[in-house]
């Protein structure tokens, strides 16, 4: 039996996949999964700095750890992931937690099996400011319906409450090839769903020096790969998705018509403070766009509330875009400070109790139209692709990315049927297989 390994993923689909990848280098190292209930020889903390809280949630399970590795001194604990790239994190990591074996950065995951060969006493820092691609990492993907590919990493962007560009570097596209490659591997492997990922997919190639490599050529020349398996991304900036790649998603079997493009906020002042770069006209264009190409497009969104110097006025503009746009599912988000980033210094910081009064206001307003876009399902039928098996029942998702519960046995989980619904509750569907 080899030595076993246990890794804790916080954060977004990047970090689930990547803890994939940590967990494809660990097995080709020899490791095995832990079983529950037993110490693990080595725990890897895949970690997220979005929000602080997330960083509190890191330290709280250091301290869990640091009394399980008392019991089993061996224990080799890494952390890995953005909150080791920020500016001196590691070395104050270091000097709080010393029984860490090792802290790697998000682009030193492949030293990952040299530095659990090593004993040193001290812990090892390996964290790399140059963002280079590496390619041909192995990844132990999960045995679900669905398998995530990077397209791109790092951001351009710099939104002003956004740590990401200063953890995670610039924009890096991988070359098409490899993409095509790996899709068109994973979906002979019987993957049924395969989701793209970047943190702005929009802006794929613009590092390639070729403008018909771009994101719709990307889609269009994915969508031509033979077998039956939908195409879905995330996450794309408002002021990047252009009409060309709106064909592509039209024209194409393959591609979900779920879209999730969040728009933060529906002030043009405040987006102007967040620099986003776009306004809520600009925004609500691009959504009227969507809509006359892809009529039932699936759209979702991202809104934080409570910006610094947000007014009522401000978010009664969030307010109207929400009811104008007519998302499908909305994640709503309090503005918390990120240190290190712009934001965390503006002065007129909203008070908490302005800040949860506005969120349960736009979650109330956001489930009316839920309701109200659910209930105009019913009586129609959808082509379903079956995710999840779950207390007898199966759940299945649409081309344009709604739920459905319907009667189904386990086996139909990665199947596509079709299903009629019959009913909406609470904005959640039910239907029956036709
Ligand atoms: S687009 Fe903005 S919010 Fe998204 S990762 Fe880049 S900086 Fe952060």
């Amino acid at each position: 039996m080899g030595k076993t390994y246990r890794i804790i993923t916080y954060g977004c689909q990047m970090n689930v996949h990547e803890s994939e990848k940590i967990a494809g280098l660990l097995e080709e190292d020899g490791y095995v999964p832990y079983s529950e209930n037993e110490a693990a020889d080595v725990v890897v903390l895949n970690t997220c700095c979005i929000r602080e809280n997330a960083e509190t949630r890191v330290l709280g399970n250091l301290g869990i750890l640091k009394k399980e590795k008392e019991n089993h001194p061996d224990m080799k604990i890494v952390v890995c992931g953005c909150m080791t790239q920020a500016d001196g994190a590691a070395e104050k990591l270091k000097a709080r937690c010393p029984f860490i074996h090792a802290i790697l950065g998000t682009d030193n995951l492949d030293k990952l099996p040299q530095v659990l060969a090593e004993n040193a006493k001290k812990t090892r820092i390996e964290i790399s400011q140059e963002h280079k691609l590496k390619e041909n990492i192995p990844a132990v993907r999960s045995l679900g319906v669905n398998a995530w590919v990077n397209i791109m990493y790092g951001c351009n962007n710099f939104c002003s409450y956004c740590i990401v560009p200063y953890v995670r570097g610039r924009e890096r596209s991988r070359e098409k090839k490899q993409i095509i490659a790996d899709v068109r591997e994973l979906v002979s492997r019987g993957y049924s769903q395969i989701t793209l990922l970047g943190q702005n997919v929009n802006s794929y190639g613009n590092d390639l020096g070729d403008k018909n490599n771009d994101f719709a050529s990307l889609l269009s020349d994915l969508s031509d790969i033979e077998g039956k398996f939908r195409l879905k991304f995330m996450t794309s900036h408002p002021k990047d998705i252009v009409s060309q790649t709106v064909d592509v998603i039209a024209n194409s079997d393959k591609l979900s018509h779920f879209i999730h493009m969040p728009p933060q906020s529906g002030s043009d002042r405040i987006l102007k403070l967040m620099n986003r770069r776009y306004t809520a006209g600009g925004y609500l264009e691009k959504v009227a766009m969507i809509k006359d190409k892809v009529p039932d497009a699936g759209l979702s969104g991202d809104v934080i509330v409570g910006f610094p110097t947000e007014t009522e006025a401000d978010f009664a503009d969030t307010l109207k875009l929400v009811s104008v746009a007519e998302f499908a599912n909305l994640y709503t988000f309090i503005y918390s400070r990120r240190s290190g980033t712009p934001a965390a210094e503006m002065d007129g910081q909203v008070s908490v109790a302005d800040k949860k009064r506005r969120i349960s206001e736009l979650i109330d307003k956001q489930f009316v139209i839920s309701c109200r876009l659910a209930e105009r399902c019913v009586g129609k039928t959808y082509e379903v692709l079956g995710t999840e098996y779950k207390k007898g029942k199966m759940i299945g998702e649409t081309k344009c990315g709604k739920a459905i519960t319907y009667a189904g046995s386990k086996d139909a989980v990665g199947k596509f049927v079709s299903v009629r619904v019959t009913d909406n509750k609470n904005s959640k569907l039910y239907g029956e297989i036709i």
